[in-house]
């Protein structure tokens, strides 16, 4: 038995066969052509590109089919890169010069393209892409068949080095319980991918392939990202019983899915869904969000490795929207910066967090934010559409934020395109100095969205990916919760709506706080949205006050940490 801790992708519990996927090198030949073969290999490796073109566009259609359409942007990209005259041009000049083979020629140029790639943090993704197309280039030069992996015999769990997109699309779902991989992170394709068709993923594994030969037998759970290769009759007795409580929750959970989110004494509470993605709306509606209280739209920039065109931001906001059939949908403008993509082509920052990030980026890249802003208000146009801008510090970057709303609505009136007149505007809580002059905030927007990501990390001073002072990120520290009772009290006072997005508004632990704080609009990501809702369906609003009473008058955040896991504990007794 071999035990793996990785990184928790996509929740669930599956246990199955491997399925090891294999990288396949191909044989590079470094023969070097004649002058006469030289016009052949161009058209050769012509000929593969255009194979290689027709095979995505058919895979396209097949992932249409399937997954509603959602996967979509993955194959242009791909579609786009086979198309890259400059990449073509490239490679075929290379055949032309050094008369090296076409499968040479591919490989080296790739390889130089996906250096870049990789030196530039925001495109580190779209190496996969990359690798993606020299695999079906390689493929067609040589005339080999794709592995199908849209029709398997039996129950499996996919094991690779790192799923390339087009190879997780044509997954056969019925078949495919999990997926486990060497590589990748919480937003790489693979794990984006298994958490859109619900099933468990743990990535970031190390040397998994090495440790798995095909029909060994496999846990993954992917809520605690553990995979267990071969488990001894314990190990698998202990993982049944967790796969047979998680379906037994997910029953019951469903059960609760069309109910409202209030307490037992009738205080009703929203909740809506964070989403990174128009492919996770699907997911969130089925899991019985309200709406989309958080869009991050800058992993449209993300996903593309390049600015998005109007006409894309538009496209995925649209298909939100009407997914969503008028329930609310908040659309935050690019976050960038940070930890979340270098801004391209800028020098690297010392302090990326307090550097420019975010809404300081947007002023300083007008163009970028005027593309996303005409999208946003165009799909506003008969739809619940409202902006939300991250990062707000202070009165001046508001106004100037909705100064170039007004201008963009002047704009899209001269040009007679319709959108929203009323449509709402919202700034994020997630610094200090906007917790500290909320009233002065209030009087210039429609609503509060609190982040409490970054607001535990500047108010305590602790960046939040830092392992090293993760000890130090403490949402339940005193001057923190002090800070969100604020904020909710100056909303209540001045009539803003509050709403909280960060983490902290999805983890079980403090929603019964929240509820008492007065908090009333949860955006939290689609996978918890059930249990939190269970949770708040479990106590009264009385009691929930009295619990947020208590929580702030502790001075130490362990004591109030204990505290609340008691509370919840005693309101969920058979889940906590
Ligand atoms: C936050 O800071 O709490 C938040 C929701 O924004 P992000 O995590 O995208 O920075
Ligand atoms: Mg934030």
């Amino acid at each position: 038995m071999v035990e793996k801790q990785g990184i928790a992708a996509s929740p669930g519990v599956a246990i199955a066969e491997a399925l090891v996927l294999d990288s396949r090198e191909f044989p590079i030949s470094h023969r070097k052509l004649n002058e006469a073969e030289v016009p052949a290999e161009r058209e050769r490796f012509a000929r593969s590109v255009r194979d290689a073109i027709a095979e995505v566009q058919a895979l396209q259609k097949q992932a249409a089919e399937k997954a509603g359409g959602e996967y979509l942007r993955i194959f242009d990209a791909h579609v786009s890169m086979l198309r890259d005259p400059e990449l073509g041009r490239e490679i075929t000049e290379m055949i032309q010069s050094t008369r090296c083979t076409a499968e040479f020629a591919v490989s080296s140029v790739i390889k130089k393209h996906a250096r870049v790639f990789l030196a530039a943090d925001f495109l580190k993704d779209r190496v996969r892409d990359l690798y993606d197309i020299e695999h079906a280039i390689h493929r067609h030069l040589q005339g080999l068949k794709r592995e199908d992996l849209g029709h398997l015999e039996s129950n499996v769990i996919i094991v690779a080095h790192d799923l390339t997109p087009s190879q997780t699309v044509t997954l056969d779902k019925a078949k495919v319980v999990a997926l486990a991989t060497d590589a990748g992170g919480r937003t790489s394709h693979t794990a984006i991918i298994a958490r859109a068709l619900s099933i468990p993923a743990v990535v970031g594994l190390g040397a998994l392939t090495a440790d798995v030969v095909a029909g060994d037998l496999l846990v993954v759970d992917g809520t605690a990202g553990q995979v267990v290769v071969n488990p001894d009759p314990r190990t698998l007795d202990r993982y049944q019983a967790k796969a047979r409580n998680l379906h037994e929750h997910e029953v019951r959970l469903a059960r609760i899915r069309q109910l409202p989110a209030e307490t037992t004494d009738g205080h009703r509470v929203h909740l809506y869904a964070n989403i990174e993605s128009p492919d996770e709306i699907a997911i969130a509606l089925d899991r019985g969000a309200e709406g989309v209280g958080l869009y991050r739209t800058e992993f449209l920039f993300f996903e593309k490795g390049s600015p998005p065109t109007e006409e894309e931001h538009f496209a995925a906001y649209r298909h939100v929207a009407q997914a969503l059939g008028g329930r609310p949908l908040i659309i935050r403008t690019f976050d960038m910066g940070g930890d979340k993509l270098e801004p391209s082509g800028a020098a690297p920052e010392k302090n990326p967090f307090l550097g420019c990030r975010s809404i300081r980026l947007c002023f300083q890249r007008m163009d970028l934010f005027r593309t996303q802003l005409r999208a946003i208000l165009r799909a506003s146009d008969g739809a619940a559409v409202s902006i939300l801008f991250p990062m707000i510090t202070d009165l001046h970057e508001i106004r100037l934020a909705k100064r170039i709303v007004h201008e963009t609505m002047a704009e899209l009136d001269n040009e007679g395109v319709p959108y929203d007149r009323h449509v709402r505007i919202g700034i994020m809580i997630e610094v200090p100095s906007a917790a500290w002059i909320a009233d002065l905030l209030a009087k210039e927007v429609d609503f509060f969205s609190i982040g409490t990501n970054d607001l535990v990390q500047y108010t305590l001073a602790v960046d939040r990916g830092n392992q090293c002072v993760s000890a130090l990120y403490q949402p339940a520290h005193p001057a923190v919760l002090r800070l969100i009772r604020d904020v909710i009290e100056c909303g209540r006072r001045t009539g803003v709506p509050v709403a909280m997005c960060g983490e902290m508004s999805g983890e079980l632990l403090y929603a019964i706080l929240l509820v008492g704080l007065g908090l009333v609009e949860f955006s939290v990501s689609p996978a918890v949205l059930p249990q939190i809702k269970e949770l708040i369906r479990s106590v009264s609003y009385d009691h929930a006050r009295q619990v947020a009473a208590r929580a702030l008058a502790f001075e130490d955040p362990e004591r109030t940490i204990q505290y609340l896991k008691e509370v919840t504990a005693r309101a969920l007794p058979d889940e906590t």
